[in-house]
């Protein structure tokens, strides 16, 4: 992992507000100066996770998630700790001083940069291959297409030949046979090894680090079968895993404040042909939860553009529904040429191509023009079958003026009345989706609060609310009984060197154990231990855990009395545990 200064750990956080940060990823609901979220964390149904500007953290009543913008981040994506810090520099345009190579050499361990490294020096030999006298047809057709050289090598388009040649020069390379068949670029037969991309027009594969992982292969002469093939399953990709050209797409997609999703690689060319970069590919019709993750940390709206034909619009009604059901806003764009993007510039130019794009319907709209194009509605079944589909379909919007728009243009298309229409809303609404976010793991139970832990609680409240507190227990107290917590008092010590007044969102970086930040936002927002400095309840807590510190001595010897056969012995406990009980006694006057 890329080692990530304080410093700059500390300008990040300053910069992201909490509410505007959890804001792009759940709808947010205002609460006086604070702001609610249903809790993405459990399944939860009213917002139940709350979010404090002032004190810059968030935290579930239900399942106790809690933490920080970073920790936030850390856990609704499911990656490490710096990674969450750039995540969060990013949405808040903070620059960082890290270096992406450095990051993807602490990310990815030993074997797997290597299979990096062989990925690069193949799409090498292949980019040059392209060009070679061997490929003048393969070039001229990439050329056909209207693909410029600068195309070609920004996507590192390259050619294949045959006669096993890019394992030939991976093997001269040095390269194992084993490493080069554990990512698929060379397949084993009884006769040996051969090129599993043989005389094939070569796309490479990025993941979202911008690493090759796979290769798409296009055929290149007639008659050879398939058209396409890809690279199977490795350790490095797996199909649906990746969105193609997401490394690219990302900050284009930022400024566009959109990003198209298409079916395949040559999709993602033609939308580049028309200057378009905001543009990434499923790689095939389906679209997998781990795209829809990657989709929806973009936080823009998403518009489908798979095929005009039916596969393609199929494809269109199957995602933008599974879109919608995972509350990402996405439209379709309205592509009635039954042409694919790369066909529609090549048949009727870049121009109508960009006004095609630029057309778009919101999903509801399209999932009722492209469902009537099948209903004879003259037919009464079929018009009220349509009619009963859709309804079901509105009601699921979740805004009521979209929902009362469309069942008003329902009752348009086919005579009913709206309120007919209603009524043949089922009324059980089918489940609601899973979230794609599992739970946190459960923090540890707070640990029950005897007299002693609750003393200690109190102590630790004063210690986060005021510098003052933290003064008066080094003088009066000095350490805390149970281990963890004196650490965690310890690193509020430590704070307090630095500043004066704690920020619990900074704090809560600094403590390495879950335990130990779980306590923090616990105490934060229990009434029942003091706000701020309080100077009796705190030498009133010190009195307390000294006398049960004492209550555990004189308990020990009491043990140790039963087992003790040695009179000398014996004696010497007896007056021990007497001054004992004399301390104790004075303590609790004290108190009154
Ligand atoms: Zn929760």
């Amino acid at each position: 992992m890329p080692r990530i200064s304080e410093e700059e750990i500390n300008r990040v956080r300053s910069k992201a507000d909490i509410a505007e940060v959890i804001g792009k990823y759940l709808p947010l609901v205002k609460r006086g100066r604070n702001y609610a979220a249903v809790c993405p964390f459990h399944n939860d149904h009213d917002p139940s996770l709350y979010i404090s500007t002032d004190k810059q953290i968030y935290k579930c009543f239900v399942c106790n998630a809690g933490g920080n913008v970073f920790t936030f981040v850390q856990n609704y994506e499911k990656v490490s700790f710096p990674e969450a810090v750039i995540k969060v520099a990013e949405l808040v345009n903070e620059p960082l001083s890290y270096s992406r190579d450095a990051f993807v050499n602490e990310k990815y361990d030993a074997k797997t940069q290597n299979y990096f490294k062989i990925f690069n020096e193949a799409i090498d030999f292949l980019s040059y291959q392209l060009y070679s006298e061997m490929a003048t047809e393969q070039l001229s057709y990439l050329y056909q297409r209207g693909y410029s050289d600068e195309l070609i090598k920004h996507f590192k388009i390259g050619y294949n030949p045959d006669k096993d040649a890019l394992y030939r020069f991976l093997k001269a390379k040095g390269y194992s046979e084993k490493d080069l068949l554990a990512i698929n670029l060379i397949r084993s037969a009884p006769d040996g090894f051969h090129d599993s991309f043989s005389r094939r027009i070569i796309f490479p594969i990025f993941n979202y680090d911008n690493q090759p992982v796979a290769f798409n292969g296009r055929a290149s002469y007639q008659g050879q079968e398939p058209k396409y093939i890809n690279t199977e399953n490795t350790e490095i990709y797996v199909k649906g895993n990746q969105l193609y050209n997401y490394h690219e797409a990302k900050s284009a997609a930022k400024e566009a404040q959109c990003v198209y999703v298409v079916e395949g690689v040559t999709d993602v060319y033609a939308f580049y042909k028309a200057g378009v970069k905001n543009c990434v590919a499923t790689l095939g019709t389906a679209m997998s939860k781990e795209q829809i993750r990657l989709l929806k940390n973009l936080h823009v709206p998403i518009i489908l553009c798979y095929d005009g034909d039916a596969a393609g619009q199929n494809a269109n009604l199957k995602n933008a529904r599974q879109l919608v059901d995972n509350k990402i806003s996405c439209m379709v764009v309205k592509n009635t040429t039954k042409l694919d993007p790369d066909e529609v510039i090549r048949q009727n130019g870049t121009e109508f191509f960009l006004k095609m794009i630029s057309e778009q319907e919101v999903y509801i709209q399209f999932f009722m023009r492209a469902y009537a194009s099948k209903v004879d509605f003259n037919n009464y079944t079929q018009k009220k079958e349509y009619a009963l589909r859709m309804a079901n379909e509105i009601a699921r919007l979740t805004d009521e003026f979209d929902r009362q728009t469309f069942f008003a243009e329902l009752s348009r298309m086919t005579g009913f009345e709206t309120s007919q229409l209603e009524g043949l809303v089922k009324e059980v609404r089918e489940p609601e989706v899973k979230r794609e976010v599992e739970p946190v793991a459960k923090p540890a139970p707070m640990p029950k609060k005897s007299g002693r832990t609750s003393a200690e609680y109190e102590v630790l409240s004063q210690l986060l609310n005021s510098k003052q507190a933290a003064s008066y227990y080094k003088e009066k107290m000095g350490y805390l009984p149970d281990r963890s917590l004196n650490d965690l008092a310890l690193s509020i010590l430590d704070y307090y060197r630095k500043k004066d007044k704690l920020e619990i969102a900074e704090l809560l970086d600094e403590l390495s154990e879950e335990s130990q930040k779980q306590l923090v936002l616990y105490l934060d927002e229990n009434e029942l231990y003091s706000k701020s400095y309080n100077e009796q309840a705190l030498s009133e807590a010190f009195s307390r855990l000294k006398v049960s510190l004492l209550d555990e001595s004189i308990t020990a010897i009491k043990r140790q009395l039963v087992v003790t056969t040695d009179e000398m012995k014996k004696n010497e406990l007896m007056s021990k545990m007497v001054s004992l009980k004399k301390d104790r006694i004075k303590i609790l006057q004290d108190m009154q």
